[in-house]
Order: C-alpha cells, then sequence, then structure tokens
C-alpha cells in the first residue's frame, strides 16, 4: 500500500476518548455500506477474464462524491467521506493558515522525491498557448514528484490525443441539464471521443492541517474542514497556473457542493471529477495510481446505472480515451456510471447522494432489479457444473438477458462471452465461436481501451 492509497479500514472499538485519527475511522465505519449479500462473495465467481480487468471496473466510479482525506501521520491513511449537506463548518478554534506544504516543480522534472506538488503535464514553455498544442495541458497536484517524472520520462511521451475520423459527439441539454450526445452511430468498442483533463488531483485530500500543540482540542469534524480549507488554497494555486481558456472552462462546470465547506474549487472538482489511474511504465516502482480528473468536455457525460461508455485514461497520451461498450444509435445520450457497478439499487443511490440527484434509469426503477442483478452476478458458477453444449446454450440465454438489461458494463458480460465462445470452439461450432469472438474483442475495446482474444 502506497502513500495516497486508500488503506483498507481495519475496524476499531468506539469510545468517547478515542483519539482523533480513530474518531476519523469511526466516521468511515458510519458511512460503510455492506456488501449486496454477504452470503456469497463475487470472489467466488469463476471469471476468465477478471484478474485482467479489477483495476479497470473502477474506471467506471466518479470520484467527485467520495474525496478522501488521507492522513500521512497515522500508520495507514485514514479515509474519511467529505461532508455532504448543509453541516456544520466550524473550525478549529485557534486556526490559521499555515505555510504551503506544497511545491511546484519545473516542467522538465528530473526530481524524483517524495512530496505534494503543482506541476504541468505535459510540460509547458513560457508562453505557449493552445494554438501551439491544441492537445491542451493539465494542471497536476501529484502527492509524490516521482510520479511527474515518471510520467514525462516515459518512452513515447506525450503521445498526441487520439481523434475518431470524424467528430462523434457534441454538447447540448439534456434532462440532467447539459449531457453528450452522438452525433452518429457508434459501434461497440468504437472511440466516442478522447480529451487531456484541465486538472489533476489526488484520489485523496492529504492532511494539510496540524492543529497547534497546546489548541483546544478539535473535533473530527472542524480537522475536515480545515483540511478542506487549506486544500483549496493549494487547488486555487494550481487552477491560477491554467491557461485564461482552460480556466474559464473549469469555472464554467457545476457545483453541487457550495453548502457543506468545499470552496468553489474542490466542489466542482467533487461534482465532476472522474476517476483515472495512473499507469506509469515502471509498474513495480509505482504501481497504478489513484486520482480524480476534471475535463472540459468528458465532466459533462451524466450518469445512468446503464451507461453506453467507459472511459479510459492512458498515461502515455495524458488523456481519457471514451469508447462505447455497445453500438450507440446517433442521437443518443452518452453516459457513464459514476457508482459501482456491481451493487444494489440502495448501495447505489447512496454513492450518488453527493451528486445531489435521484437516478431514475431502469434499474434503479425496477424493484426487481436487484434479484436479477444477483442472479447475473452468480450465473458463471451454475454455468461451470455443465456439459459443454448445455453451457453454452446456458452462456448464450445469460448474454441476451444481460442484452435485454443494457448491463454490458458488467464484467460477467465478458465471462459469458468467453464461455460461450470456448464452448463453441470444443464443438466445433466455429460461426458461433467466431461471432462471440468478435463480440468479445469489441466489448473488451470499449470496456478497457483494448481488443483481448479470448484465451
Ligand atoms: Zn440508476
Amino acid at each position: 500500500m502506497k502513500r495516497g492509497f486508500l488503506a483498507k479500514q481495519k475496524r476499531k472499538p468506539v469510545n468517547a476518548q478515542i483519539p482523533i485519527e480513530e474518531q476519523l475511522a469511526k466516521l468511515v465505519l458510519s458511512n460503510t455500506v455492506e456488501p449486496m449479500n454477504k452470503s456469497a462473495s463475487s470472489e467466488k465467481i469463476i471469471d476468465p477474464h477478471k484478474s485482467k480487468s479489477t483495476a479497470q471496473s473502477s474506471a467506471f466510479s466518479n470520484l467527485s462524491g467520495c474525496l478522501l482525506y488521507v492522513n500521512f501521520r497515522a500508520k495507514e491513511p485514514l479515509p474519511v467521506k467529505l461532508p455532504i449537506g448543509d453541516v456544520d463548518k466550524s473550525l478549529p478554534e485557534n486556526y490559521k493558515t499555515g505555510k504551503p506544504l506544497w511545491t511546484e516543480v519545473p516542467a522538465e522534472t528530473t526530481d524524483t522525491r517524495e512530496g505534494i506538488c503543482a506541476t504541468t503535464v505535459p510540460p509547458q514553455r513560457n508562453g505557449e498557448t493552445l494554438a501551439d498544442n491544441p492537445d491542451n495541458w493539465s494542471e497536476c497536484i501529484f502527492l509524490s514528484r516521482r510520479l511527474k517524472y515518471k510520467i514525462i520520462s516515459t518512452p513515447g511521451f506525450p503521445a498526441p490525443v487520439p481523434r475518431p475520423p470524424n467528430v462523434r459527439h457534441r454538447l447540448g441539454p439534456s434532462a440532467f441539464g447539459t449531457g453528450m450526445f452522438a452525433t452518429c452511430d457508434i459501434k461497440m468498442g468504437e472511440l466516442v471521443m478522447s480529451e487531456r483533463p484541465l486538472l489533476v488531483t489526488s484520489g485523496g485530500i492529504p492532511s494539510l492541517y496540524t492543529p497547534p500543540p497546546g489548541d483546544p482540542k478539535p473535533t473530527a469534524a472542524q480537522i475536515i474542514q480545515a483540511t478542506i480549507q487549506e486544500y483549496e488554497r493549494l487547488l486555487e494555486y494550481s487552477v491560477s497556473r491554467m491557461l485564461p481558456e482552460n480556466r474559464a472552462a473549469f469555472f464554467k462546470l457545476h457545483n453541487a457542493h457550495t453548502k457543506d465547506g468545499s470552496g468553489p474549487i474542490l466542489g466542482r472538482i467533487r461534482t465532476n471529477a472522474i476517476g483515472i489511474t495512473i499507469d506509469t511504465y515502471e509498474q513495480k516502482d509505482l504501481g497504478s495510481v489513484r486520482y480524480g480528473a476534471v475535463f472540459n468536455e468528458i465532466s459533462y457525460i451524466n450518469h445512468s446505472c446503464v451507461p453506453n461508455v467507459s472511459p479510459k485514461f492512458s498515461a502515455l497520451s495524458f488523456s481519457s480515451r471514451v469508447r462505447a461498450i455497445r453500438d450507440i444509435k446517433q442521437g443518443e445520450e452518452i453516459l457513464i456510471s459514476y457508482c459501482k457497478p456491481e451493487v444494489s439499487t440502495a448501495e447505489r443511490q447512496a454513492e450518488l447522494k453527493p451528486y445531489d440527484f435521484q437516478c431514475t434509469c431502469h434499474s434503479c426503477s425496477d424493484p426487481s432489479s436487484d434479484a436479477v442483478l444477483w442472479k447475473i452476478l452468480t450465473s458463471p458458477l451454475a454455468v461451470e457444473r455443465l456439459d459443454c453444449k448445455h453451457r453454452l446454450m446456458c452462456a448464450e440465454s445469460w448474454i441476451a438477458e444481460i442484452e435485454r438489461k443494457g448491463w454490458y458494463h458488467l464484467e460477467v458480460y465478458g465471462t459469458h462471452l468467453s464461455i460461450a465462445a470456448m464452448c463453441a470452439k470444443v464443438l466445433k461450432k466455429f460461426d458461433v465461436y467466431h461471432k462471440y469472438e468478435n463480440i468479445y474483442e469489441a466489448w473488451t475495446e470499449g470496456m478497457y481501451g483494448e481488443s483481448r482474444r479470448i484465451l
């Protein structure tokens, strides 16, 4: 577990005299949502491609509602959900703004030390404008200066931001305000659009506030409010470095967090950031790093628990590619899921609460959808015991059921496609094999940004 990562929360006893860190931990526990069905673990499901794609499922999650407080002073970072709604915004009694705890990293840095930094990716030279680089730049707050060095020293960096052969999207009015729409028919796996973020920030808020010694003991809520204030100062600095066009685009975005102590920048991040994983080429050194990214256009993509695209971030081009996970018709709204896909309606609604809207997609409005979802998630187990002929029949019926529901974002869809293809191959039904192989390749391209072959 590296700094900045969300550590597994350990349960601790709760009593009135517990120190601040444990009070914070208690807050996490009160926000913990129980698994959909504790009696059957989804880990038991046999999923041929799951090991390759575990990290990808989080590409669906939008960090905006659940930024986490990460306390580096503690042995393990303590994640705490930030406040939502109209809360008490009182600060610690003697709160004073401290010295900035971050540094600026030069464009072509070779600095590999630890520490919070504000920087621009790719490197931007003095006076360069969008006319010089239409792919744009991202302002970033990294929790380690090494990350920038690793990104810019990746061979081939920065790769151009990929574009579809023709423009396939537009922004326009939707039932949820502004949304993104397809301007032509788009096939499963095809690129809808891609974009470099305006702002990239850590997936957690680092501990930027320490109560001075001898200060009256602040409450956990006061410490969080002081930390939010300090973080907003860092964000202000980062936003001040943006090109004026990018800054204007950032402030045009909606802010659903005006009453919980979030400043205007953190509020917009919490409303609009998409969770990204930054994979650098030296995986063993840095691993995959979770960050939140705010985009000029991608941030306008609205939520559905039945999404039709998946965004995938590439560190090499420092951009997110939005690809279709099913065929999309011209004029259809482009939708991503802001929450975990394999959980109950109640859990999804809880995850969506900070965004200040009620999802009315057909999964949320159908009272039987949880039971069907659970059957689908556990279906590979039932198929496993059958002979090849019946496995194929069963897998095909689950594929049809998932398609009927529109749940192409479930990894189990890929599982059944692989099962169907493999069984068809054994049974020498090569036309059926090729059919599912082709769907699988297009679907993996859409879901994970890379076409995978059935093993
Ligand atoms: Zn929904």
